[in-house]
């Protein structure tokens, strides 16, 4: 009997991870969900979708939230476990066997992929150039008994495609605009469960050992979030709730209401005239692709140009450098003419410097980085003009360069709910020249790094309202 068509990549997505074969006699199709939280618009489940038609068995989708990374915490998991709410619903309704696996102590998962592949054909899961997602692909090529296969689809291009590491965005834009379009034309399905079989496959005593989340724990998980070994002074974040329905309701409200005054108004923290996307992108609860599309529909000239422009080149210039960098948070990764400078001042004599301590907690002389700190603390983000101030304004503060990158990273990632993305290395490091160049005239402690205060800051932007919110530290106005 010959052997099923494996299915063509025609995405030039997909990366065997290991040299194990496909099993013909398998079971299932596994997809090790990661990144690509979601059920529509996703590359990776595409894939496994068509390797399930094509060896005409199930797939069954594994969605794993371990324990054991740096920066865990009570609100980025309870942010995915609202996610995980949402593709419950969905794999149910296509009839896809979906379970959603929660690490309760460390080491809990050992032995789960080994088992789980043991009756799969193959195992495909998701790539992703940042963070620990990685060792994650790695370690599944390992610890699998069959073949695995990593699909990229972190961007609107595969990160292969781009062939060398942009320095500058305006190079990168310029190469984009000629080499995007065949991308565009491969790009992921709206519907991709349509014709799967649906059918409990999995084995039981493997649940038995692993037991997924249930419904119950799904909708309500505070008490089971709050008993975990992470970071619980990182709460949740009520405004901003996870998962792929507020993701799409957000991209309708800013496609219908905002989208319009994006140019002009997106720098002023008076009115919501971003996307407020970043947290939905960077666990994959929405796909960039649905947003572009969406976008390129809305019609809405330079405004939506001005979007596209963060979305595409500025977010995949962040990708890129993750693919070709591991070491995108380090004083080695910035470009030479920027170490020289912010070394030869870094000497120089702060009239203010700080304690990570003290910053962390808000408790400085700047009333807007004060509030900028607190949104951050409170709500998970900080509004995107007074994000780049942030990061300046501890430059300032910081008794070396070096230090202050340590302290960008350490704040960002341990309270930004869209934190430890390419996007957030690209920005930090964008406040010690990143992506920029040299600018004059040179200053104390900042030498040619483009330089942004306060002052200047509350002169441009309507900062009354974001102070009235922010100003005051929420447990002293109780
Ligand atoms: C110090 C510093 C730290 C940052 N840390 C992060 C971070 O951890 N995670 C993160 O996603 N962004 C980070 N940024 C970039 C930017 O501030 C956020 O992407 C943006 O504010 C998110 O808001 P939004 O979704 O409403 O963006 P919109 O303006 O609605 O833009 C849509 C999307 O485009 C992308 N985008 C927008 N601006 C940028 C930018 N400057 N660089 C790269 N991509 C962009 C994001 O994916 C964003 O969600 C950082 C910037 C700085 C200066």
């Amino acid at each position: 009997m010959s052997l099923p068509a494996d299915p063509v990549d025609l995405t030039g997505r997909v990366q065997p991870v290991n040299d194990r074969p496909v099993n013909y006699d398998g079971k299932y199709v596994l997809y090790w969900m990661t990144t690509a939280r979601r059920t529509r618009f996703n590359h990776a489940l595409d894939r496994a979708a068509s390797w399930a038609r094509s060896l005409d068995i199930p797939l069954v989708v594994v969605e794993a939230l371990g324990l054991n990374h740096r920066w865990a915490s009570a609100r980025f998991h309870q942010f995915i476990i609202e996610g995980m709410e949402n593709n419950a619903a969905a794999f149910a309704e296509a009839g896809i066997q979906y379970i959603p696996f929660l690490e309760k102590s460390p080491g809990d998962s050992k032995g789960f992929v080994e088992a789980a592949s043991q009756e799969a054909a193959l195992i495909v899961t998701d790539e992703w150039p940042c963070f620990i997602t990685p060792k994650i692909v790695a370690g599944l090529g390992k610890k699998s008994a069959v073949h695995v296969e990593a699909v990229d689809g972190a961007g609107l291009l595969p990160v292969r495609a781009v062939p060398k590491v942009f320095s500058r965005a305006f190079h990168f834009r310029n190469w984009h605009k000629k080499n995007i379009d065949p991308h565009l034309m491969a790009l992921s399905s709206a519907k991709p469960l349509e014709g799967l079989q649906g059918k409990n496959v999995f084995d039981e005593k493997i649940l038995d050992q692993w037991v997924p989340l249930s419904v119950e724990q799904l909708t309500n998980p505070s008490s089971l979030i709050s008993s975990l070994p992470i970071d619980q002074e990182v709460a949740p974040v009520s405004v901003h709730p996870g998962g792929s329905s507020e993701a799409n309701r957000r991209l309708t409200h800013f496609i219908h209401h905002v989208i319009d005054r994006y140019g002009e108004d997106r720098n002023q923290p008076d009115k919501v005239a971003t996307s407020v996307l970043s947290p939905y992108i960077h666990f994959g609860h929405i796909s960039t692709q649905e947003i572009w599309e969406q976008a390129c529909r809305a019609d809405a000239g330079e405004n939506g140009e001005a979007f596209i422009d963060q979305l595409l080149t500025w977010r995949e210039l962040g990708l890129n450098f993750c693919h070709y960098h591991e070491d995108v948070d380090t004083w080695e990764s910035l470009p030479e003419w920027s170490r020289k400078t912010l070394e030869e001042h870094a000497e120089d004599t702060r009239p203010v410097s700080y304690t990570l301590e003290e910053m962390e907690a808000a408790e400085t002389h700047d009333e807007i980085w004060n509030a900028a700190q607190r949104q951050l603390r409170g709500e998970g983000l900080i509004h995107n003009y007074l994000r780049m101030l942030w990061g300046k304004k501890i430059l300032e503060w910081s008794s070396h360069p070096r230090e202050a990158v340590e302290t960008m990273v350490h704040l960002n990632n341990r309270w930004a709910l869209d934190g430890r993305d390419p996007n957030s290395y690209s920005g930090i490091m964008w406040c010690v020249g990143r992506y920029d160049r040299a600018w004059g005239p040179e200053r104390p402690i900042f030498g040619k790094i483009r330089y942004m205060s306060s002052d200047n800051t509350a002169r441009k932007l309507r900062l009354k309202p974001y102070l009235e919110q922010w100003g005051v530290d929420p447990s002293l106005s109780m």
